[in-house]
């Protein structure tokens, strides 16, 4: 019989284990506690269960963590990247993000992705498969394991986009979020979506008090639609009702994202776009270069970056200018399975 894995078990499932088992509930805090808590990936050191126990959770449950492929460490050291293999061959990327005392994990939901949007590698790599729920939580735990310290901040902004797999990625959250398990605060965790309707409806119904990130990267539906060609199903009037009512639910304020790509969306006619789309949102706006993968973009001077940021200001919005983190190791996701791949 296959077994199951070990990191797709959430806390309920360990508990119906041992029951079945006839052990007290509490093996399913000492367990996860070795694993989430301990950093310990082997059933064997599990000291404070008996032999028989370790043997019997070894039989019954596959506990590993995807194995690296590659890792690359940015020069300015703000940036460490992995490529994963996962038990079927397929990889994926992740990457720790160091920045100003805060370690952030950036997780991948899918390998690949079908969306196809034209400015991101992971998109033109196509679509493979979905995570498992098991396999977003190994990449956070092996990334601790590999810097030998704790991760505070979680963010879905890896491969794939989160809200085409929406249960995985659910449980993911709750598991590393639970007390019992990760105990990683759900105010540090963020979900970023290309702008799936259904997700964040979904997301605000939940009742999961992550943060919502929003790719824009252009404030009308000809342009976006030319650079995300899911923008045909999920227009952006159907988009601001979704975020609105979002945020009627949850209180919460969203971020929106907005790329910048020399001569594509760095106009500042584009910038007073952006500002009415949003208006009647509580949000706040980071604007993030774009980070070159294939040559056919290119990111604008930093001149017309400070423009369309202070545009935004004057027009009364909170903006955050991302540093291109690890421009030099490929960091934007999907780069590096992408030229593996290749
Ligand atoms: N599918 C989700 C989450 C993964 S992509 C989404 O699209 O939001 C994470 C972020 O990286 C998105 O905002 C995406 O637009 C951005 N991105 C993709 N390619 C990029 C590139 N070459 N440079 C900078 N950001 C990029
Ligand atoms: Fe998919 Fe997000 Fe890349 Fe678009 S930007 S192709 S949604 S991963």
């Amino acid at each position: 019989m296959k077994k199951r894995e070990a990191l797709d078990l959430k806390c309920e499932e360990w508990e119906a284990l041992f029951e079945g088992w006839k052990e007290p509930r509490y093996r399913a805090s000492q367990v996860c506690d070795w694993i989430y808590k301990k950093r310990v990936l082997g059933f064997d050191d599990m000291t404070n269960l008996s032999l028989p126990l370790r043997s019997r959770l070894k039989e019954a449950l596959d506990l590993s963590l995807p194995v690296l492929i590659e890792r690359r460490q940015s020069s300015r050291g703000d940036a460490i990247k992995y490529l994963w293999k996962l038990h079927d061959g397929e990889s994926v990327e992740s990457v720790v993000m160091r920045y100003e005392g805060r370690d952030t994990a950036c997780l991948s939901t899918q390998v690949g992705c079908p969306l196809g949007c034209s400015f991101c590698a992971t998109g033109k790599s196509g679509f493979v498969r979905n995570l498992t729920s098991g396999e977003i939580v190994g990449q956070f735990l092996a990334m601790e394991a590999d810097i030998g310290d704790s991760i505070e901040n979680a963010v879905y902004m890896g491969m794939g986009e989160p809200f085409l797999n929406l249960d995985a990625v659910f449980d993911s959250v709750r598991n590393l979020n639970h007390p019992k398990m990760r105990a990683l605060g759900i105010r540090h965790i963020a979900i970023s979506t290309v702008g799936i309707v259904s997700g964040i409806r979904a997301l605000a119904h939940s009742g999961l008090k992550v943060r919502l990130a929003v790719s824009l990267h252009a404030p009308n539906d000809d342009l976006r639609t030319q650079l995300m060609p899911v923008n045909v199903s999920n227009p952006l009037s159907s988009l601001y009702k979704a975020l609105k009512s979002f945020q009627e639910i949850t209180g919460e304020r969203i971020s929106i994202e907005y790329m910048l790509i020399s001569d594509i969306n760095d106009e500042l006619s584009l910038a007073d776009e952006l500002a009415d789309y949003l208006k009647g949102l509580h949000v706040y706006i980071n604007l993030i270069p774009y980070n070159p993968t294939d040559g056919s973009f290119k990111r604008p001077p930093r001149g017309r970056v400070e423009a369309f940021r202070k545009r935004l200001e004057e027009l009364g919005y909170e903006v955050a200018l991302r540093k291109g983190l690890g421009v030099d190791i490929e960091a934007a996701c999907g780069q590096l399975r992408r030229r593996t791949l290749i």
